[in-house]
């Protein structure tokens, strides 16, 4: 997948440089961090572990940052894994067992856990006891090994993806959205200043303009436009230097790009605008269905251009306008 303004991750994640240090650098989620500074430090003035916390929403809005940035201020150690790396309950047992009192597990995509995993998760989550079964057959026997007290700090896309007794063990639910221009526009200014990029402000906000709402796509096409405004030299990246290259990078005015586009334009012509089932339209652009409605959708509704029904996904007017297209008769008033 080489979508440009894909949220997903990728190896340039690894360039944590971009990445806030501290809930105060942190920009935007007000109400989220608000909460979560008073929950941390309730948990340090008592001594204890804080309570579980779950973070709800599209990938690329700082799930994981705000994980790391929590046992940072926590003063504990972060340990990080992923719901489909942790194969065998076995692994699960060896990363809990290694853990400090008070120590922050963070568990991304924890709806992709396996479910003999998420078995033995739970006493540890609740007890903070691990359950494990050792040998086979006759000379299986159980055993109950008592761990740390720790933070299970997990992320999810989609809150409906859990199961129920997963989901209530969370004490701390967090749900995350996305980013206003103007605090993208925060976000891209500080990049380019820790690149050393010169920017207008009407640049950093064409950039935060076409970002889809996402932190990780800003950080994404600050890159992008930063070769291009190199190799063009140019002494700053102006509003048009920005356009240039995103334009050239197949990311519109509204920041979608061909899939997004192939998606609308799939809607409009072969379903009239809909309403379309999500199996059909997954079908119609050979994407498999959780990534379209994780990566394509959430920001498309948030816009509205589309709207989810019963019985499927329906074009708005906006969505129309968009595509340049007529929208049949009963939508016009
Ligand atoms: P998620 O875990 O939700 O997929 P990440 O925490 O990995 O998202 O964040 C994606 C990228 O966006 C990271 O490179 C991070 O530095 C950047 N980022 C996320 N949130 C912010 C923010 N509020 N301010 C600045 N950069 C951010």
């Amino acid at each position: 997948d080489t979508r440009l303004i894909s949220p997903e991750k990728r190896g340039e994640d690894l360039d944590t440089a971009l990445r806030p240090q501290s809930l105060d650098e942190f920009t935007g989620q007000a109400e989220a961090r608000a909460n979560l500074k008073i929950f941390i430090e309730a948990a340090k003035n008592r001594g204890e572990a804080l309570d579980h916390v779950l973070f709800v929403g599209p990938p690329g809005l700082g799930k994981t940052t705000l994980a790391q940035i929590m046992a940072k201020e926590l003063g504990v150690n972060f340990r990080s894994t992923s719901g489909p790396v942790i194969a065998k309950a076995g692994d699960l047992a060896a990363l809990l067992t290694n853990l400090e009192e008070r120590d922050v597990l963070f568990i991304d995509e924890i709806h992709r856990l396996n479910p003999a995993v998420e078995e033995i998760l739970y006493p540890a989550m609740e007890d903070f006891q691990l359950d494990l079964i050792i040998g086979e057959g006759p000379a299986a026997r159980s055993v109950k090994i008592d761990l740390s007290k720790f933070t299970l700090v997990a992320a999810t896309t989609r809150i409906g993806l859990l199961t129920t007794p997963l989901r209530d063990r969370f004490g701390i639910p967090v749900r995350l959205s996305f980013y206003t221009v103007e605090e993208l526009e925060g976000i891209v200014r500080r990049g380019a200043r820790l690149m050393g990029l010169n920017m207008t402000d009407d640049g950093a906000r064409e950039i935060a303009r076409r970002a889809r709402g996402t932190p990780r796509i800003a950080g994404r096409l600050l890159r992008r436009v930063r070769d291009f405004a190199e190799v063009a030299r140019a002494e700053a990246v102006t509003k048009e230097i920005a356009d240039e290259a995103l334009v050239r990078l197949n990311v519109d005015h509204a920041g979608f790009d061909q899939l997004d586009k192939r998606y609308l334009n799939m809607i409009a012509v072969n379903f009239a605008g809909g309403p379309v089932g999500i199996e059909t339209i997954a079908a119609g652009l050979s994407e498999p269905r959780d990534a379209i409605e994780d990566i394509i959708e959430p920001y498309m509704i948030q816009q509205g251009f589309i709207q989810r029904t019963p019985r499927g996904r329906v074009l708005t007017a906006n969505a129309w306008k968009h595509l340049g297209l007529q929208p049949p008769k009963e939508m016009e008033a």
